[in-house]
């Protein structure tokens, strides 16, 4: 039997880690490292999870796609029922492909909206544009009427609600660059609502990222909700609230419940928009793919510099750069569990930076090269925020399914990269 660590799709079966049912030694075996590997229970079952605790009000999960936009995990939540969230037209392409139907439960937000992407997703028929700004709604308008496609939006509003998470990935206050001031927003409705080709749809939120604590996402809907009221008073009927993305999961192993985590995050929404004729929308990112996914990597050297040991791995930070970026924690275990003792290490990879790290000072059972390590909770803003920095290909990703495993992303090869160069 697996036995689950913690909240996650992965675990020990006669000492190999392994994805549901898939020994991710033979996975590494198979297809090489670094790899990428997801489970696709796990990912269905966090869409469930969400869809259970707002069951009592109408709704959407928008999936924010820049969390993880590989085509086959975008189908099987598509295919489940999702709508999803996109900030590109790139993104928007990515849902035509994967699952068309879904264009009409996909929001648009985005600070740099340009033309050429308005017109594509006006002409996709999505849901709604999330707009961040008067000019970019002006930007709408010019289009819309070219077009002649009205179109619905939401102000994406900035409640100036601090959520302690990482500065980078904080959004909520009016020091950042995203949203609209709330206390402007009424008035750019109001002059909204006079055009025939702007549809005032609904108001939306987001307040940033690996948030835990859920007083936040109820203070700031709460102050959504203010201006919905003031927006129905001045005739204009909002008929959506979108309450954004932005909750956390545990990356370290402490104990962690998602059914709790997303009941209580539903509960401090939910008492906020109690009582009203409202069509909400969620836009979950990490939440849903963050665990489903590890990244595997091969050990390639053992080094000790002084009283350091560095375990040099075959993935680096072009590959999973949460660390660099973020400071991030990311568990990493070996794929075949030894009795080795434990002792401090730095988890590094080959790139020529010295931010180029997974691990410091980690306890990690003694490793030789030749020996796969998992990097758990990879599944969010991993893949996505891979690069080719140092001439790196990029890695293949394998989605492990009830029918077997298979593979998603071949891995790049150099003539992938050198492609587009022109000598
Ligand atoms: C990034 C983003 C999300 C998703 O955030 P998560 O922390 O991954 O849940 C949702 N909405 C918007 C507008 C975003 O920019």
């Amino acid at each position: 039997m697996l036995k689950p660590l913690n909240a996650r799709p992965f675990g020990y079966k006669n000492r190999t880690l392994c994805c549901d049912d898939a020994s991710l030694a033979e996975l590494a075996a198979e297809h090489g490292t670094p790899l990428y590997v997801y489970s696709s229970e796990h990912l269905l079952g966090r869409l469930a999870m969400f869809e259970q605790a707002f069951a009592a009000v109408p709704h959407t999960i928008c999936y924010a796609v820049k969390a993880n936009s590989s085509l086959a995990l975008l189908r099987l939540l598509g295919k489940a029922g999702s709508g999803f969230d996109i900030v590109s037209g790139g993104e928007l392409t990515r849902i035509a492909k994967a699952h068309k139907p879904a264009l009409r439960k996909t929001v648009f937000a985005g600070v740099g909206k340009q033309v050429f992407e308005i017109d594509a997703a006006l002409q996709a028929d999505i849901l709604l544009f999330n707009v961040e700004s008067e000019s970019e709604l002006e930007l709408l308008e010019s289009r819309a009427r070219p077009l002649d496609i009205p179109a619905r939006f939401s102000l994406r509003v900035n409640p100036d609600v601090f959520a302690e998470t990482h500065p980078y990935i904080s959004t909520g206050l009016s020091a950042h660059k995203f949203g609209i001031d709330i206390k402007v927003a009424r008035a750019i409705y109001r002059r909204a609502a006079k055009s025939k080709y702007l549809i005032p749809t609904g108001v939306s939120v987001h307040i940033g990222s690996q948030i835990r604590a859920t007083d936040p996402f109820h203070a700031a809907t709460a102050r959504v909700i203010e201006l919905i009221r003031q927006l129905r008073k001045d005739g204009i009927a909002i008929t959506h609230i979108d309450a954004g993305g932005g909750l956390g999961i545990e990356y370290t192993d402490k104990a962690f419940d998602p059914a709790a985590a997303v009941a209580s995050y539903a509960k401090s929404v939910l008492t906020a928009t109690e009582g009203l004729d409202l069509h909400l929308l969620l836009e979950p990112g990490r939440f849903l793919v963050a665990q489903a996914g590890a990244l595997l990597t091969t050990v390639l050297n053992v080094k000790k510099n002084g009283n350091k040991t560095f375990v040099i791995t075959d993935a680096g930070m072009n590959d999973l750069i949460r660390p660099a970026l973020y400071q991030a924690h990311h568990e990493i275990l070996p794929v075949k569990q030894t009795s080795g003792a434990r002792k401090p290490v730095d988890v590094v990879g080959p790139v020529c930076e010295s931010g180029d790290f997974f691990a410091r000072d980690r306890e990690l059972a003694t490793t030789k090269p030749g020996d796969v390590l998992a990097i758990l909770d990879a599944g969010a803003y991993g893949m996505t925020l891979t690069s080719n920095y140092n001439s790196r290909p990029r890695p293949a990703e394998v989605l492990v399914e009830p029918e077997g495993a298979r593979v998603i992303r071949r891995r790049e090869t150099m003539k992938d990269l050198l492609g587009p160069e022109i000598v």
